[in-house]
């Protein structure tokens, strides 16, 4: 019988991720089947364990489940630990250990693929919720020159630098503060709000952006959100979308369940939309 994952979310009605996990396993020779599932709202761990009686082996875990995927997890990698947010359960050895690929996929994207290199360099990264934590600290490993976590929310942003303290300095802090002397500062500025799901612009300055900087917008698949269109005015012409960041954070699930990291160049290539 084949082996069996899935993706869990509500809505997931737009999910790409069972044709990305198929066309893996076809290009590496898996045999399995990877479906979609539509959560209900509190019935996370219901659905998980009737998931796993079925003989599923793991499952990635998408809006608005990343935290009752936290709390599901018998074990946790560090990553997901400090995000409080997990992706990808992986179900191997009977119990349910808990990743958050994410961040890694977004460094993969900027580093291999769009070949920007993060050490030594100044990230600005809009937003604090579940992506932008997720983020923070493969974005350390990297070793950057500065990293600032602005927040319209400024508190969270600050609870995110503290609680992230041990493993780098992280700087909080408002949008106002973006202007003065923080303007023209930014190697790479990631979007990692949700305000362009709505259409809406974060309240950053168009003056954040270095010279050759990198915009990169977490939301895939819409063209030139707001956020882009701010950098392509100011000036900027690296921009990305976070397609790569998708695909990049599925090969890494589907190497730690089947021992096998995929070549997504193609599926990228596939996938991405023109940015205009
Ligand atoms: P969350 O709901 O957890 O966080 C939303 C964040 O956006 C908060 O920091 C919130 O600020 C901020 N925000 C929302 N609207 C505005 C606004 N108008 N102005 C300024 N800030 C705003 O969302 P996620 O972290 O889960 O997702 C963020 C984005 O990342 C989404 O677009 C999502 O599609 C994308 N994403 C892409 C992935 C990929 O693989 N490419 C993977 C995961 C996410 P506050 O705290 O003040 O409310």
């Amino acid at each position: 019988m084949s082996a069996r994952y899935a993706v869990i979310g509500n809505p997931i009605g737009h999910t790409k991720s069972p044709a990305i996990h198929t066309a893996f396993a076809q290009a590496t020779g898996q045999d399995l089947t990877y479906t979609a599932i539509e959560g209900k709202r509190g019935g996370f761990a219901a659905e998980i364990d009737a998931f796993r009686a079925a003989g599923g082996m793991g499952v990635n875990i998408t809006t608005p489940f990343k935290l009752d995927a936290f709390a599901y997890a018998d074990r946790l990698k560090p990553v997901a630990q400090l995000a409080g947010a997990v992706n990808c359960l992986n179900f191997a050895d009977g119990k349910a250990e808990g990743e958050n690929f994410d961040g890694l996929g977004l460094t993969r994207d900027i580093v291999a693929n769009l070949g920007v290199a993060l050490r030594g360099k100044r990230i600005l990264l809009l937003g604090a919720g579940g992506a932008a934590r997720g983020v923070l600290l493969p974005f350390l490993h990297e070793q950057p020159e500065e990293l600032v976590i602005v927040n319209r929310t400024l508190a969270k942003a600050i609870a995110i630098s503290e609680q992230f303290a041990s493993h780098g300095t992280i700087i909080a802090t408002g949008y106002e503060a973006l202007s003065g002397e923080r303007a023209g500062q930014y190697d790479v500025v990631v979007n990692a709000t949700s305000a362009s799901l709505h259409h809406e612009l974060p309240p950053v300055p168009a003056s954040v952006f270095r010279s050759g900087a990198l915009a990169y917008e977490l939301l895939y698949g819409k063209g030139l959100t707001p956020f882009l269109r701010l950098a392509r005015e100011a000036g900027v012409t690296r921009l990305a979308d976070g397609v790569g960041m998708l695909v990049e954070q599925a090969a890494e699930a589907f190497a730690w369940w089947r021992g096998i990291r995929p070549e997504t160049a193609g599926m990228i290539n596939k996938m991405t939309v023109k940015l205009t």
